[in-house]
């Protein structure tokens, strides 16, 4: 991946790494264990400038391009998703409302957003929606100078340690967000234990009984936040999971190599034995691939290419279900180790399934990439009208 890098990413990339050996690597299986994402690391982070990374640098972000974001999300995913989440959901919010935010709202919240004095989390998910968020009920409700929001949303991640939640909803069947405080009065957050992965992501449910929001809350007008907002934000989360998911198949090849080399077994290295080396030689392979797509696709980004939002779903489609297969692949290989909990591939394991759920699941992209490529093929052959 290296090579595909320019020598200021690659002294991000450095930074992230040592920071990501120093002080994720020695506690992620005890944040997971505890389903809890400490503070200090949060601190730690918001420290090093990782939660404004990508934010310009009048409003106290580092101005990074969107590959170093995306190299801070494999370091970090490497270790551990459940922080990669906390970078996630942030920098979606924080990124929305630098597009859509009026000046107000961006010279508010965007500084503290940058320096961690405020965490954000996004709220679209809700009991009856998810794929089809149509489906949302919650309700905004104009009223003189403010809205009254009711309503549910859950599976909410970092909900449970956010300042600031952009809340999705309706108002009079049309698709609304505002910023609601965690401290208004109304609102209840239930923290959620027990999930498969991004356990210590401090996923919340959220509930909204008569909150009292001010309008100036509102960002982007009626009618924009399921057409415009929500896919913008999404796309930050995408290439959070897409480079986070290619920390994590780092961390399968990493362990799996140097498992294979050493362990013996039927008088022969695991290496030796085909049908081991052809897992790994597959995990090698996926992984410089999703290198690529990766890269690509921030890049893409980073020139503001057309082409930027479809590459990105690529990579998230290809990235976490690679890293579903290789971490299967890497409990396999790591035999009864890679069942107990005190060894990161179980948790691979568990945290890459839940990478094919979120930020639009691999069936929602194959919806809309299989539509896609077939309507760019049929233009292709009418234009060199040989078939068809
Ligand atoms: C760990 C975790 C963190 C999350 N964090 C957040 C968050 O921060 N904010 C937030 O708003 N939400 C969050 N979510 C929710 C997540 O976005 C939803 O789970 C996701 O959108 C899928 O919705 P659903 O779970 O309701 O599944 P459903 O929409 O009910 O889908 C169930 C299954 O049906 C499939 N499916 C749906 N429609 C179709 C179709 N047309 N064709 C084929 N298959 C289809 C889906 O792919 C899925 O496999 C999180 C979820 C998890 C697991």
């Amino acid at each position: 991946m290296l090579t595909l890098l320019t020598t200021n990413q690659k002294g991000y990339y450095d930074q992230f790494l040592t920071f990501a050996q120093e002080h994720v690597e020695p506690y992620a299986n005890q944040w997971d264990n505890s389903e809890k994402i400490p503070q200090d690391i949060i601190d730690k982070s918001a420290k090093a400038g990782f939660l404004g990374g990508t934010l310009p640098v009048e409003y106290k972000g580092q101005g990074w391009d969107f590959v170093t974001y995306g190299l801070l999300n494999e370091a970090i995913g490497r270790f551990s998703i459940s922080l990669s989440g906390l970078f996630n959901v942030h920098t979606m919010v924080a990124h929305t409302l630098l597009k859509w935010g009026t000046e107000e709202q961006k010279s508010r919240w965007l500084p503290p957003l940058s320096t961690g004095k405020k965490i954000a989390a996004l709220a679209l998910t809700e009991p009856g929606a998810g794929s089809d968020l149509q489906m949302m009920e919650t309700s905004y409700t104009e009223q003189g100078d403010y809205f009254l929001l009711n309503g549910k949303k859950q599976w909410i991640t970092f909900g449970a340690a956010a300042d600031v939640l952009l809340v999705f909803g309706k108002m009079e069947g049309k698709p609304v967000a505002c910023l609601v405080e965690k401290d208004t009065p109304g609102l209840t957050i239930t923290p959620i234990r027990g999930m498969l992965g991004f356990k210590a992501s401090h996923l919340a449910i959220l509930e909204f009984n008569n909150c009292v929001i001010p309008k100036e809350n509102m960002v982007g007008k009626p009618n924009f936040a399921l057409s415009y907002l929500a896919p913008y934000a999404l796309e930050f989360g995408r290439i959070s999971i897409a480079f986070a998911s290619l920390g994590l198949l780092r961390g399968c090849l990493e362990i799996c190599g140097s498992h294979v080399m050493e362990r013996k077994a039927f008088n022969a290295r695991l290496i030796d034995h085909g049908m081991i080396s052809h897992f790994i030689a597959d995990m090698g392979v996926d992984y410089e691939a999703t290198a690529h797509l990766c890269i690509a696709s921030c890049k893409a980004k980073d020139e503001h290419s057309p082409e930027a939002t479809e590459k990105i779903m690529i990579a998230k489609y290809f990235a976490s279900r690679a890293g579903a297969r290789h971490s299967a692949n890497a409990v396999q290989i790591m035999g009864a180790m890679g069942c107990n909990e005190d060894f990161s591939v179980s948790r691979f394991y568990r945290d890459s399934k839940t990478m094919e759920i979120v930020e639009g699941s691999n069936q929602i992209h194959q919806m809309i990439l299989g539509s896609s490529f077939a309507k760019k093929a049929r233009r292709t052959l009418v234009s060199v009208k040989t078939e068809g």
